[in-house]
């Protein structure tokens, strides 16, 4: 049990901050306002599932996506393949937003995640704690492989009556990659704040 206190952000009450059982949530004792809510996740669940990311987000974009055959032809691509081809094809703002949004934010979001649970989990709390969560929290909403995955799969559909699809090892990593990024997106980074104030004994 932590002995901090707890303001009310409705009507300033001061109360004491108790031990909440896995997804209960603590109210108000004048007006009802929650107070905080327990954390319904364990960080060593959160850190497994950033590390299969990182490695299913390797396997994703190290081999084709989908291999086109037709005519006798085979072609294959990767996603980086596929942003460099945008790019020659002097379509350089799509290749930006491809790029940011399926490479780059995505794996910036997991890279900060795990620097910031490998330390909280060893009880020591990572440099620049606040400012690289707030880039996640910016960030989040800017990550779209689903939206990258559906693409793919409404393009595949129309091109299938003209050329044989084989889906590639990538393309079943992207669809892992889009489960396990929902469940770490059902975590929520303010918990980490929490986590941080009981190391630092309220004083973060
Ligand atoms: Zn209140």
């Amino acid at each position: 049990m932590t002995r901090q206190l707890i303001a009310c952000e409705e009507c300033d009450v001061l109360h004491r901050r108790v031990a909440l059982n896995a997804g209960c949530a603590a109210h108000c004792t004048r007006c009802g306002a929650e107070l905080f809510r327990s954390r319904a996740f364990h960080i060593d669940t959160v850190l497994a599932l950033t590390l299969g990311s990182l490695v299913v987000f390797v396997i994703a974009n190290a081999f084709p996506i989908v291999t086109l055959e037709m005519k006798g032809v085979r072609n294959g691509s990767t996603l980086f393949g596929a942003i460099e081809t945008l790019y020659r094809e002097g379509r350089p703002i799509e290749c930006g937003l491809v790029l940011t949004t399926t490479i780059l934010l995505p794996l910036t979001e997991l890279m900060i995640l795990l620097y910031l649970l490998i330390p909280l989990r060893q009880g020591r709390l990572p440099a620049r704690f606040r400012l690289y969560l707030r880039v996640i929290q910016a960030i989040r909403p800017w990550g779209m492989i689903e939206v990258f995955l559906l693409g793919v799969l409404v393009s595949l559909v129309k091109l299938s009556s003209t050329a044989s699809i084989l889906p590639g090892v990538a393309l079943w990593a992207f669809a892992a990659l889009t489960v396990l990024l929902a469940v770490i997106l059902m975590f929520d980074p303010r918990h980490l704040w929490d986590l941080a104030e009981e190391l630092a004994g309220g004083h973060a």
